[in-house]
């Protein structure tokens, strides 16, 4: 690991006791928390109080979009906050108008305006919300392999495990009706082609709504790509497909772009790649790399048309928060100014995406590589024949084992990959340069090595 700035371990180590001894820790199992405390960031780097130094192929929560400390974004900021730092949403402010127009203009079709929130979960809540208010229906269906937010809409909505010990606490919501999307790597229907797998997943999706009825069936809720349980790329048609459907059966279809939003699949949203227009679309994450908490809901002219002589009945304190609102100006100001989003397509098509392949050339752990833009799965396996995962679905403690020591190894040598199961994420911020996106697979490629003692063939 490089070593820079002025280390100082003895107040680090005061940091991570205090981390343990005042804060609970997001689905953490709160006696195994161990955090490194980090003093400071710039661009793709950050830095422990030990000196060490990370590259970030993580962008935190895969939110960081622009990088640590953007200076045009920390000086909006600062600006901001030495004029109004507050203001309740019911009186108008340039920075929450400004920053609605920007994502509007950049929305496909006819998502004309905006609701803010203070992050994805909140911004999926209001999009079913208003769904089953404009609709007059119940149901909302969603994918086993998605994660929409830890609140309790949102959990319900969610397919990951993390949703389980919810339901066991009585806070699901009966209204969720999941389904399986296309995944050819793992086929839910035993298919063999990206046209195999698409036509069998909408064939599903149909039936689904058939058996649930379709007049209770207010949205489908879908990551375009799914982030968190898998970087899973739909085929071609597939969203084409659900967007039928949709309109066959009066249903209206929220993109979740919370994850894939401003950015991330080297596009502004990833229903750009294939020209599909949703009813609702919430973002957080990159829309200000969470610089200062946002997130929110597009919402199309029909569905706000609902609300032009009723009330809509959701609101939060901090909806359109100055700050937040000048933070995200400036991040999709910079973004365009410095052609960040294509910067992100090419480094996925250039450098990331046939690199990765070649690891996986080399390395018997790797059973899939699949991606775009800034956005990368490589899927570990014990056997490429079986395809059986290096660590077992849920799986936690010794079971969990081998991913921990992978990822352990990657941290040795001075990355920092965001996991999930049996993959490692490689969601680097859009702005990465060649060189770092090298510096971090060469590092990756080193770190495989351990994933290889557990794969067969090694
Ligand atoms: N939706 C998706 C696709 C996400 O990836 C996330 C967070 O990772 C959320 C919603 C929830 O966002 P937040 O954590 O800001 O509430």
């Amino acid at each position: 690991m490089t070593t820079s700035g002025s280390p100082d371990p003895a107040f680090g180590a005061v940091v991570t006791a205090a981390d343990r001894r005042y804060l609970v820790q997001s689905w953490s199992t709160q006696g195994n928390v161990d955090a490194i405390p980090v003093d400071r960031a710039e661009g793709r780097y950050f830095w422990d109080y030990e000196g060490n130094r990370y590259l970030d192929f993580s962008s935190q929560f895969v939110n960081l979009n622009i990088g640590h400390q953007h200076p045009k974004v920390v000086e909006a900021i600062q600006a901001q906050a030495g004029r109004l730092c507050m203001l309740a949403s019911t009186l108008a402010n340039h920075q929450r108008n400004d920053a609605a127009r920007l994502i509007t203009e950049l929305a496909p079709g006819e998502l004309n305006r905006v609701f803010f929130t203070n992050g994805g979960a909140e911004a999926n809540e209001n999009a079913v919300r208003m769904a089953r208010l404009h609709t007059g229906r119940p149901k909302v269906l969603a994918a086993y392999r998605s994660y929409h937010g830890g609140t309790s809409t949102a959990i319900a909505l969610t397919g990951d495990p993390r949703r389980w010990p919810n339901q066991h606490a009585g806070h699901a919501d009966a209204n969720v009706v999941h389904y399986f999307g296309p995944y050819l790597y793992r086929s839910s229907f035993n298919a063999r082609t990206d046209a195999e797998e698409c036509e069998r997943a909408l064939a599903h999706l149909a039936e689904v709504i058939e058996f649930e009825g379709p007049s209770t069936i207010a949205a489908i809720i879908l990551e375009p790509v799914v982030g968190t349980a898998g970087i899973l790329v739909p085929p071609s048609g597939y969203l084409a497909g659900v967007r039928r459907l949709c309109d066959r059966h009066g249903i209206l279809l929220i993109a979740d772009e919370v994850m894939t939003g401003f950015g991330r699949t080297g596009a502004w949203f990833a229903v750009d790649h294939w020209g599909i227009e949703p009813d609702l679309l919430t973002f957080a994450k990159g829309v200000n790399s969470g610089y200062v908490p946002l997130g929110g809901v597009v919402v199309s002219d029909a569905v706000y048309d609902t609300f032009r002589t009723r009330p809509f009945p959701g609101g939060l304190t901090y909806s359109g928060h100055p700050l937040a609102c000048a933070a995200a100006v400036a991040t999709i100001t910079a973004m365009k100014e410095e052609g960040i989003i294509d910067h992100a397509a090419w480094l996925g098509e250039a450098v990331i995406g046939p690199e990765l392949r070649r690891l996986a050339e080399r390395h018997p752990s790797v059973g899939e590589v699949r991606g775009l833009g800034v956005f990368w799965a490589l899927e570990l396996v014990c056997d490429r024949d079986t395809r059986q995962m290096l660590v077992p679905y849920a799986s936690s403690g010794a079971a969990a084992a081998p991913m921990a020591a992978v990822i352990a190894d990657c941290h040795r040598l001075g990355l920092w990959p965001a996991t999930n199961h049996n993959r490692i994420h490689v969601v680097p911020p859009c702005n990465t340069t060649e060189a770092e996106a090298l510096e971090g697979l060469a590092k990756l490629d080193e770190a495989l090595a351990v994933a290889d003692r557990y794969a067969e063939g090694a």
